[in-house]
């Protein structure tokens, strides 16, 4: 839900609409395939205001750190304010009813009998579904509602859609009153849907992102301890997401023989190597030492995710510093990295990298996400994000024929519902986030 140049609606605007298109039944007309829209119990009784609740889950980009989830290594993402919102009545039957705007579907299924299906299909609604069945797995209680969500963020550009749509059912489903375990919990959870329930091979990244984003912050994420610490990001310093318009051509299959790779080449290190576990546990020394037991392409992918990880603190570092110059260099070394050894990259990818690092102000480029497509992540100094925008819309499409996408996004909070409407939440809303 964008307007034609993109720009995301006021706070205020968003909320009307959706409740109104609450009160209204979800989708203007029933859908084909899914469950009729309307209130629980009728057609046509309007919406008991006081027991509607909202609630947001943010989509994310990565700074850096890109393949190191699943290595148990270091990333630093960014929660955004592009952002899946749900207005919902909460449903005395163990029922969800769901209408996604932007799809136009409403959809619904039961809160008993969740069972995860390899041979589904991958709908929507089974990422809502799956946190419902993940939720129940962890001994956490669920609660019906029927509802519509919005979302402004894109949708298969690697900004996280669907963990924000976890998210964001996430707090939907949680039962009033029931203690809320922590967002690293609650991303475990998600991560633990999509995976399962889902059926994507996901590392926990953007569930944690979505989860536990903290205004101004990027988070610089520890995915062995499922821990984090929030990094605050340089004022002066903006995030502008530039989306190539190709979409992500990481198919599961080469996502996962990327993943057994970087398997692969921990176990033989290990071999050598007492303790090391996964590549987390391997430093750029102990690499080089082992570097002949390695197949070629394997010690490839090994020397991106052991320098990965240092750049990840580096970058940490440099932002407290403020040090563009070394921001800068970590970028280029990330993108030419995951180009050149992980070979994640894409002629459009380089070609927005290339035309941001051409810009005066921008500091940093590099591809974000897991590759193929997508897009890339930009540290511009602030005032100069109109100069990209600019450059991006003048050259790219010439360049690929694609119509590129720019968004310059700020750092928000995680997950949760939405602040002006927390006392109309029955129950406790659990414990603060963080
Ligand atoms: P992303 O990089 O955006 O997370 P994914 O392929 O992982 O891309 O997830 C995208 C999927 O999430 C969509 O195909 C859809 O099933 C679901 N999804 C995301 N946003 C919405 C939305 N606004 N309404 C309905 N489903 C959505
Ligand atoms: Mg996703």
């Amino acid at each position: 839900m964008t307007d034609a140049a993109g720009v995301p609606p006021a706070p205020e605007e968003r909320a009307a609409r959706l409740l109104e298109r609450l009160a209204a039944g979800g989708a203007s007309a029933s859908q084909p395939g899914g469950a009729s829209a309307g209130l629980p119990g009728g057609a046509s009784e309007t919406a008991d205001a006081d027991r509607i609740v909202l609630v947001r889950a943010p989509g994310r980009v990565n700074l850096i750190g890109e393949h190191t989830d699943y290595n148990e290594g270091l990333v630093l993402p960014v929660a955004i304010d592009r952002e899946i919102w749900i207005a919902l009545q909460p449903w005395d039957e163990a029922m969800v009813e769901l209408t996604s705007l932007d799809l136009s579907r409403t959809a619904s299924f039961p809160l008993t009998g969740l069972t995860p299906n390899p041979a589904r299909t991958r709908s929507w609604i089974d990422y809502v579904a799956g946190t419902a069945w993940s939720m129940q797995e962890a001994g956490l209680p669920v609660r019906g509602f029927r509802g519509v969500l919005d979302s402004t963020v894109p949708v298969g550009s690697g900004l996280s859609s669907s963990a924000a749509l976890e998210m964001a059912s996430s707090w939907a489903l949680a039962a009033p009153g029931t203690p809320r375990p922590d967002a690293a919990i609650m991303a475990a959870i998600a991560q633990r849907a999509e995976n399962r329930y889902v059926g994507v091979n996901c590392g926990i990244m953007d569930q944690f992102a979505s989860a536990a984003g903290r205004a101004g912050h990027a988070l610089l994420i520890d995915c062995r301890a499922n821990t984090f610490v929030p990094a605050p990001m340089p004022a002066d310093l903006s995030v502008v997401v530039c989306d190539t318009g190709s979409p992500r051509r990481l198919d599961s299959s080469a996502y996962n023989t990327r993943r057994s790779e970087c398997e692969l080449g921990a176990r033989l290190i290990a071999e050598r190597e007492p303790g090391v576990r996964a590549l987390r546990d391997v430093e750029p020394e102990m690499l080089a030492r082992n570097r002949e037991v390695l197949p070629e392409v394997v010690a490839m992918r090994c020397e991106h995710i052991v320098n990965e990880d240092v750049r990840v603190l580096a970058t940490v570092e440099a932002m407290r510093e403020g040090d563009r110059e070394a921001l800068g260099r970590l970028f280029a070394a990330s993108h030419a990295s995951l180009r050149d050894l992980f070979q994640v990259s894409s002629p459009e990818l380089d070609a927005m990298v290339g035309i941001a690092v051409s810009v005066p102000g921008v500091v940093g480029a590099r591809m974000t996400g897991a590759g193929f497509g997508g897009c890339t992540v930009n540290l511009v100094e602030r005032g100069r994000e109109e100069a990209l925008r600019e450059a991006v819309m003048a050259r790219y499409p010439g360049m690929t024929g694609l119509r590129p996408s720019v968004y310059a996004v700020t750092a928000v909070d995680g997950a949760g519902p939405l602040p002006g409407y927390q006392g109309r939440i029955e129950g406790g809303a659990g414990p603060k986030r963080g």
